[in-house]
């Protein structure tokens, strides 16, 4: 499965998205207000996060080599992210809805195809 992060939508920190998701993996729950944005089956076994942290989008495949340390240390060690992507500020609720908005006019777009 694909899980759309979008750290825009929460602006915490890193290590409070790098928990939630965690505790994702370890339960396959997700809490409703945060960043998780989506989840999308694709038929595959592993967790692809497809993370989005300012105006930069990476995606990490949670392969079970790094799963615990993903779970326990957070994504953020895995991925390229440059220093500029971790200064997001708390959105206003016209930026929530915004983000939520495109996603989900892209989301249409696609299955459009
Ligand atoms: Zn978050």
């Amino acid at each position: 499965m694909r899980v759309i992060i979008n750290r825009n939508l929460c602006g915490h920190p890193p290590f409070a998205c790098e928990k939630c998701f965690g505790e994702f993996l370890l339960k396959g729950a997700y809490p409703d207000r945060s960043c998780m944005l989506d989840v999308i089956e694709d038929g595959s076994d592993q967790v692809t996060a497809v993370i989005t942290s300012g105006p930069y989008t990476r995606e990490l495949t949670i392969t079970d080599d790094i799963r615990d340390q993903v779970i326990y240390d957070g994504y953020m060690k895995f991925t390229d992210f440059p220093d500029d992507a971790f200064e997001i500020p708390a959105p206003s609720g016209n930026d929530i809805r915004r983000i939520i908005h495109e996603y989900a006019d892209e989301k249409a777009k696609q299955s459009a195809e």
